[in-house]
């Protein structure tokens, strides 16, 4: 036996798998290692003793009290546990630990398996200026700006006037739409620059900010890439995530509706050369952005699994998942770039406790009722179960509602079929807003961008009485259109959820 097969031999052990994560996220790592005959060790905050991703392991260790700073971040800790419980490789999920070169590095260095890059690749993505400088030589196409921090006002309004106003401000650390302010004109430059500095430190404790064209009305388009130990990297196409609040996304499907096959052959080859320049290992995520012409523009990458990949598992029938494990384990990756094709669109759903009518706060509390949806067509991706509190500690995301369809038309009906029979009480969620999005026209012509929340959406259009007056207003088009067309004007779309519905 040659050195080679000796190491292949030695990457293949990985009996027991700690998840350093919770909620959905945990539980559906689980599922996969279970399926591939691995052991599983979850870890849990004193309020999650109960959780499903608890119950659902092998194995189960308490690491501390509810805020995260003292329980899913404690690095050191969690790799006590592996150490004294023969585990072999720690997947991290996303947040908390997943992105962390240090944490990476320490467990590398102990001997344990780290189911995601390696903590060089993740030092370049993890700040967006290092992720901009390594891919500089391999003709990415970018958003026009600066590729350095900029300290001092005068300086940045020298840049903001080269670039043209609108611009954005945005923090090299940034993650989650953090640290991002739009500047209109250069008045208002220097405290919007104050205030981005100031959040880029309290948020990331880091203060780096830099300047880029802000992009007036883009689409966000990321691909999700696979690469193995062996050389090998392949695209799994395009994820569309144009819908958001706050710069984050709510809703999310694949593939898009506009792209067309040149389009996403060579976002997908640029996407691969921005994994290359970084040496990755691993799934992960080339985010872009896409304007009105289908430019495209280099964003940042995502060094590990992406809350929204169930759309991609859907379309290409890969477990991603089963794919990390297989490269963490050294195998080489069994399908080449001409082997994967679209089948078919699937949509995803962000169930948030939060409260659409009021700003998207977050509406933590008691689950009184809890029934998520079954059936074919349909995947839901949850932590939770009935009876449940939603802990104010972390990301208040309930699910993930995936629906599949042999067309865009029918994931989006199959995904309105699934909002009627999922059933929360005792929080507010998302799901109401989902159901607007899905039958709004701009949605359903596949014309909209990342404003579509701020173009189209106003909290008062899900409550009740705005409903019975929308229902009254259609009633009376609906006359005014028999008695005279000639007057009748059409309705203004931007105020309206009832436009695809009943016109
Ligand atoms: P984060 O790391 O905080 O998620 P990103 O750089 O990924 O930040 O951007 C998040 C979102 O912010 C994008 O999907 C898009 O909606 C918006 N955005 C980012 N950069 C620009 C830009 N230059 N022009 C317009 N919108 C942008």
């Amino acid at each position: 036996m040659h050195g080679f097969e000796l190491v292949n031999l030695m990457n293949h052990l990985m009996n027991k798998i700690l998840v350093a994560n919770r909620g959905e996220i945990a539980l559906r790592v689980m599922r996969t290692a279970k399926k591939m005959g691995i052991k599983t060790v979850a870890i849990y905050s004193e309020v999650d003793r109960n959780a499903p991703h608890v119950r659902y392991a092998d194995e189960a260790f308490c690491v501390g009290p509810g805020p995260s700073s003292e329980s899913y971040l404690l690095g050191d800790k969690i790799i006590e546990i592996c150490l004294a419980n023969q585990v072999d490789g720690i997947h991290p999920g996303y947040g908390f630990l997943s992105e962390n070169a240090e944490f990476t590095r320490k467990v590398t260095d102990k001997g344990i398996t780290f189911i995601g890059p390696s903590p060089f690749s993740m030092e370049i993505m993890g700040s967006k200026l290092a992720a901009k400088d390594a891919v500089k030589g391999y003709d990415i196409p970018m958003v026009p700006g600066i590729d350095r921090a900029v300290e001092d006002p005068e300086l940045a309004k020298e840049i903001a006037k080269d670039i043209g106003f609108p611009i954005l401000i945005k923090a090299s650390a940034g993650g989650g739409g953090k640290g991002m302010r739009v500047v209109e004109k250069e008045e208002e430059l220097e405290e919007q620059m104050e205030r981005a500095i100031s959040e880029a430190i309290s948020s990331f404790g880091d203060g780096a900010v830099f300047i880029e064209k802000y992009i007036s009305s883009p689409r966000h388009i990321e691909i999700q890439i696979l690469a193995d130990r062996h050389g090998n990297t392949v695209h799994l196409f395009e994820r569309e995530c144009s819908i958001q609040r706050r710069h984050q996304k709510v809703v999310e499907e694949a593939p898009s509706a506009v792209l067309t096959k040149e389009v996403r052959a060579a976002m997908g080859q640029a996407a691969i050369k921005v994994a290359e320049a970084a040496k990755y290992e691993g799934a992960g995520t080339v985010e872009f952005l896409i304007d009105d012409d289908l430019n495209f523009y280099f964003l940042e990458m995502n060094t590990r699994l992406q809350v929204e990949h169930p759309v991609t598992e859907w379309i290409t029938g890969i477990d991603l998942v089963e794919q990390q494990i297989n490269i963490a384990r050294g195998e080489v990756l069994p399908f080449k770039q001409e082997d994967l094709k679209i089948n078919g669109h699937a949509m995803e759903l962000r169930v948030y406790a939060e409260d659409p009518v009021n700003n998207f706060l977050p509406s933590v509390g008691k689950l009184e009722t809890y029934q998520a949806p079954v059936g074919e067509g349909i995947r839901v991706d949850d932590g939770f179960t009935e009876g449940m509190d939603i802990p104010i500690y972390y990301d208040p995301m309930i699910a993930k509602l995936v629906t599949y369809g042999s067309n865009r038309s029918e994931a989006i009906a199959k995904m309105v079929e699934a909002i009627e029979h999922y059933e929360i009480k005792g929080v507010e969620t998302t799901l109401a807003f989902g159901k607007f999005v899905m039958e709004h026209e701009a949605f359903i012509s596949g014309n909209f961008n990342t404003h579509f929340v701020k173009q189209y959406f106003k909290g008062e259009m899900l409550s009740q009485g705005y409903e019975e007056e929308a229902e009254i207003a259609a009633i009376l088009a609906t006359k005014l259109l028999q008695g005279n067309q000639a007057i009748v004007k059409p309705i203004d779309q931007s105020n309206t959820n009832w436009w695809s519905k009943r016109l």
